[in-house]
C-alpha cells in the first residue's frame, strides 16, 4: 500500500457540487418568486465568485458573503427581494444535495476496506455536515475537516497544520490529497509536501507550476495509485 491515509476534496471530487449548485438556485428561484433562466444563473454566479474571490483575499467574512452575493445579485437583475432568504433557501437546499460523482460510492467503499479516509472540504460548515450525514458515503469516511471549523482553508499550511494535528499516524509520506481544484488541493498539497492526485474528469490542460504526482480522469484509477 502506497498512502495509507487518503485525504478527499468533497465538492466536484466525490460530490456533484456544481449540480447542487443549480438545484439551489433553482430553488431559490421558486420559493422567491425569480425567473429561473440560465440568464440569472449566471449573473448569480458572477456575483457569487466575485464574493469568494473578495472572501479568499481576506477583505470579507463568510457571513457577510454569502447574503451579499444575493444583494448583488438581486440588484444585477431589478428585483426586491429577501437576499437573506435567498440565501437561507439556497444553503438549506444545498445541504440537502448530496449527488455523488460517478463511482465515488463504489470507490469509497472498497478503498475504506484497507486504507482510512479523510474528507478535506473549503465549506459552510453546516452545509458540508448536512450533506455527509444525507450521504451513502458517510460510513466509510472516518472525519471530515471542513475549512470554517479549521479556522483555516486550503491551501494553506495553517489547514493542513490542523488536519495533522487530528490524525494518529500521519506522515507527509503516507498520505495523499485527491481533489480537483489546482487552486486549493493541488497548490495546499504543494505547499505542504504531500503527494497529490489531480482528478481532471474534463481533462482540463495541466499547468506546469504546480507538483501533479498523479492525474486521474475517472475515481477507480485510484485502485492501481494508492
Ligand atoms: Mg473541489
Amino acid at each position: 500500500m502506497n498512502y495509507p491515509y487518503l485525504l478527499f476534496d468533497a465538492d466536484n471530487t466525490l460530490f456533484d457540487f456544481d449540480k447542487a449548485n443549480r438545484t439551489a438556485f433553482s430553488a431559490v428561484c421558486t420559493e422567491h418568486d425569480i425567473p429561473d433562466t440560465e440568464e440569472n444563473f449566471r449573473t448569480y454566479e458572477q456575483c457569487n465568485a466575485r464574493m469568494w474571490a473578495a472572501f479568499d483575499r481576506g477583505e470579507v467574512t463568510k457571513d457577510f458573503l454569502v447574503v451579499q452575493r444575493y444583494r448583488d445579485f438581486l440588484a444585477a437583475i431589478g428585483l426586491d427581494r429577501s437576499a437573506e432568504g435567498c440565501n437561507h433557501t439556497h444553503l438549506t437546499t444545498l445541504g440537502i444535495s448530496n449527488v455523488l460523482l460517478p463511482y465515488a460510492e463504489e470507490v469509497c467503499r472498497e478503498l475504506s476496506r484497507t486504507h482510512t479516509l479523510y474528507l478535506v472540504t473549503n465549506a459552510v460548515a453546516s452545509v458540508q455536515r448536512e450533506r455527509l450525514r444525507r450521504s451513502t458515503i458517510v460510513p466509510y469516511i472516518t472525519d471530515a475537516f471542513i475549512s470554517e471549523e479549521a479556522g483555516a482553508a486550503k491551501p494553506s499550511t495553517a489547514y493542513f497544520d490542523y488536519v495533522f494535528a487530528h490524525i494518529d499516524g500521519i506522515t507527509r509520506e503516507n498520505c495523499i490529497v485527491i481533489g480537483d481544484s489546482l487552486s486549493s488541493d493541488i497548490k495546499g498539497a504543494n505547499n505542504y509536501g504531500l503527494p497529490c492526485c489531480w482528478y481532471n474528469p474534463k481533462g482540463a490542460a495541466r499547468p506546469t507550476d504546480l507538483r501533479i504526482d498523479y492525474e486521474i480522469t475517472d475515481l477507480r484509477q485510484l485502485f492501481d495509485i494508492v
